[in-house]
């Protein structure tokens, strides 16, 4: 057999796998580019890791708890409102979830419905699922559509909120204005619900069809890790237990996020220092001239005004290639005409902030590359 692919079915043939942001392996990148915290973990993470490991590592001969029950007690306590560990699943990264809950509920039948723009990873489950989309585009307001996902017969929708890659997050007033008319299974995506003032755990209780996606990568500085959590009502949870591997989650990470989750105070420090720098950042880039949505997440989403005051999507491109050429690093999404002229650029340090206004000032300082030569 000369083309291996023929062998594949054919939607795996032709799929296109998600493209991740880089991950420079050389020193001396300011990372601006994948939403990661700047700050590390709490000291309990490390601690908690090497009395784990122990002296010589013996724990790591025996499977991890498949359940990963000690992790979903901890998830119930962090979050209250009545959550009990029958109504958390833990995943391999909340991507694990978000797998899941596809594998769970979508076919060629039953449509996932998503936004567009929004977290550019559901496509590529439903085209491994091999099931049908539907998306709704949002407008340059960037609202949410609500009459439209109400509408949506999508069996399951994935609704991003804080919405990625524009920061912008949704009202619970709206998304309870969707829930009281979808009768299919509502996924909000909180992967940045922690940089954000409202979240939708208090709905929880009154909507069983309600699934809210969390992940530490982002608020608890654990990417590494790769643990992400559903929370539901435990008819969907048991489901999700079905589909899931066995051990999806391994030892080591089990014990890094309980050690996280029990450090709320560390916590709360680092995202109050994230959320103030974000809003410095905002403030200083309205100074420009430079419209940016407004952020309740570790991110900022900005529209780059050139030294003659152009936007658009060949300017955006022009910042991104300046920054990356010395080694700042953020993320341009050229393909779809709403995020084309912005910039992402996740929250780093002050410093690293401060980097990236320098290089800012250069850019626009200097000569544009097209310009005709003399
Ligand atoms: C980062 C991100 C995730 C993935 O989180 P992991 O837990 O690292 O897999 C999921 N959804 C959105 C919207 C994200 O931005």
């Amino acid at each position: 057999m000369s083309d291996l692919s023929a062998l594949a079915l054919p939607h795996i043939a032709k799929l296109h796998a998600y493209t991740p942001g880089l991950q420079p392996t050389e020193p001396g990148w300011v990372k601006l580019n994948t939403n990661e915290c700047p700050y590390p973990p709490s000291p309990r993470v490390a601690e908690a890791l090497r009395r784990e490991i122990g002296p010589d590592g013996a724990s790591l001969r025996l499977y991890p708890n498949p359940r990963s029950t000690p992790l979903r007690a901890a998830v119930a306590t962090l979050h209250g409102h009545g959550l009990r560990e029958a109504n958390v699943c833990i995943g391999n990264g909340s991507d694990d979830i978000l797998n899941l809950l596809i594998r769970a509920f979508v076919t060629q039948e039953a449509a996932a419905g998503f936004t567009l723009p929004s977290y550019s990873l559901y496509p590529v489950l439903v085209e491994i699922q091999d099931g049908r989309m539907q998306t709704i585009e949002f407008d340059r307001s960037m609202q949410l559509p609500v009459e439209r996902i109400a509408a949506s017969t999508a069996r399951a929708f994935f609704l991003t909120s804080p919405n990625a890659p524009t920061g912008v997050a949704f009202s619970n007033a709206d998304l309870e204005r969707v829930l009281a008319s979808y009768r299919g299974l509502f996924v909000v995506d909180e992967a940045y619900a922690p940089f954000a003032r409202e979240n939708a755990l208090p709905l929880l209780a009154r909507h069983p069809n309600l699934v809210i996606v969390r992940t530490l990568s982002k608020a608890y500085a654990l990417a590494g890790i790769r643990v992400g959590y559903a929370l539901a009502a435990a008819g969907i949870i048991d489901l999700l237990d079905r589909v899931r591997d066995s051990y999806n989650v391994n030892r080591l990470s089990q014990v890094a996020a309980v050690a996280a989750l029990e450090d709320p105070a560390y916590y709360d420090g680092v995202i109050a220092k994230i959320v103030a720098t974000r809003d410095r950042a905002v403030a200083a880039l309205g100074r420009r001239g430079w419209f940016t949505y407004p952020s309740q997440s570790n991110f900022i989403f900005t529209e780059p005004r050139n030294a003659r005051g152009e936007s658009g999507p060949a300017v955006s491109k022009s910042a991104y290639d300046f920054l990356f050429a010395r080694k700042v690093l953020v993320r341009h999404f050229p393909s779809h005409a709403l995020t084309a002229p912005f910039l992402r650029i996740s929250v780093g340090t002050d410093a690293e902030m401060g980097v990236l206004s320098d290089t800012l000032d250069a850019w626009l300082q200097a000569p544009p590359p097209h310009a005709p030569q003399r």
